[in-house]
């Protein structure tokens, strides 16, 4: 293996991936940044808050979570197999914990008085309020109407966990309105809050540190695969909202060339409709939220509105290194519409009885399509970010089926 691999050691002292990334924010704010990046550079390399980390992966959240080998699936499809790294079985139910436990450990260290969060399906909110609870923090979610209204299993959830829920009914009421109404209280006083960001995204040091919380999956999902079958995926795909769960899983594979890593971005009605959310596919690059990286914007430089029917996934930016992984070509970026989603969703718990969540349902859409032009022998993990008990009323309405 090369030493000197364009995908390690990143992203640099300035919190750049290439172009992008890097912190694009007011100096106070920046001033602020670097205090939280200086706090994680000392807690990383602090053997108890790693043992602390590891502890409670493995007893709260249960991991390792599980390589399930999709049999029925794959024997319908008839091509290559497709396995699921079962994210969906964490504590909480999707991929999230595993980063928010770390900020919340990271927000006790740095003495701060209250998390502040936005959150779209309201994953982040629930997993946050979670490790809130668990650490002893007060936390305060940011949440769009529309989300709210979409999403209620999540929301009386943050409740019972003690979150304080502020409904945010700016622009479209949604996971952009959400994080900038977050933004607006975080500013209030940033020396003692501490905003912890959903995703691989915003300013250094969030998108390198949520994507180190996150590689434990990909971690275990390259010893697991080895042990078991003493090779390596072909394919390894996970649908790329803010992309948290794709780098969780990628970083672990990226020194391995013969791995081909596949982002799938959610094309909703159509990637020549108005209405999607694939800003890797058809983004150019840009700012966003304190961060370069690949967005979807109009000639002014202002975020377009996006659509999906995953709410997790519907945001017009997208993290920094899958930006400049993007532009390395390491990393193929895909997508599956809300239709493709739905089927996904639908075939996924009829043929296996794992009711996936909308998001996970992208990454398994790109393998029902894929898989049939592929041989037997090859082999696609699908990142099975999160469970689909919170979208089970939504589609159940959706297709009619109550
Ligand atoms: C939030 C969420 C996503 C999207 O976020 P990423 O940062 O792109 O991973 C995907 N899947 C599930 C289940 C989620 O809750």
């Amino acid at each position: 293996m090369s030493t000197s691999s364009p995908y390690d050691n990143l992203p640099d002292a300035h919190g750049f991936f290439g172009e992008f990334g890097g912190q694009f924010v007011p100096p106070e704010m920046k001033q602020v940044m670097d205090e939280i990046s200086v706090a994680y550079q000392e807690i990383r390399q602090r053997k108890d808050f790693q043992e602390e980390l590891a502890y409670l992966l493995a007893d709260y959240v249960g991991r390792p979570s599980p390589i399930f080998y999709a049999r029925r699936l794959s024997e319908k499809l008839g091509g290559a197999r497709i396995y699921l790294k079962r994210e969906d079985l964490n504590h909480t139910g999707a991929h999230k914990i595993n980063h928010c436990l770390g900020e919340a450990l990271l927000a006790k260290f740095m003495n701060k008085t209250k998390v502040i969060a936005e959150t779209g399906a309201g994953q982040h909110g629930v997993a946050l309020a979670t490790a809130c609870a668990l650490v002893g923090i007060p936390c305060e979610i940011h949440m769009g109407t529309v989300d709210i209204a979409k999403e209620h299993p999540n929301v009386t959830k943050m409740k019972i966990l003690g979150a304080t829920l502020i409904p945010v009914t700016r622009g479209t009421a949604t996971l952009k309105d959400a994080v900038d109404s977050a933004f607006d209280e975080y500013l209030k006083d940033p020396h003692n809050f501490i905003y912890a960001i959903g995703s691989v995204v915003g300013p250094h040091p969030f998108p390198g540190m949520v994507r180190d919380f996150q590689s434990v999956v990909g971690r275990e999902a390259r010893e697991q695969f080895l042990e078991r079958y003493s090779k390596l995926p072909n394919y390894i795909a996970a649908c790329v909202g803010g992309g948290s769960n794709a780098m969780g899983i990628f970083t672990a594979f990226l020194n391995d060339e013969s791995v081909k890593l596949i982002g799938v971005e959610p094309a909703g009605e159509g990637l020549d409709t108005k209405r999607h959310a694939a800003t890797m596919t058809l983004g150019k690059p840009g700012q966003i939220h304190g961060m370069a990286c690949y967005v979807l914007e109009d000639d002014e430089g202002n975020p377009l509105p996006v659509h999906s029917i995953a709410s997790g996934l519907d945001y017009p930016g997208s993290g920094p290194q899958h930006s400049y992984l993007k532009d390395l070509g390491r990393v193929e970026y895909a997508s599956a519409d809300d239709t493709e989603c739905l089927d996904a969703f639908m075939m996924l718990s009829r043929v296996e009885g794992i009711i996936p969540a909308l998001e996970s349902a992208h990454a398994v859409a790109w393998a029902i399509r894929e898989a049939p032009k592929l041989s037997q022998e090859q082999s696609i993990l699908v990142n099975l970010s999160g469970r689909g008990d919170k979208d089970a009323d939504y589609v159940a309405e959706k297709l009619g089926l109550n």
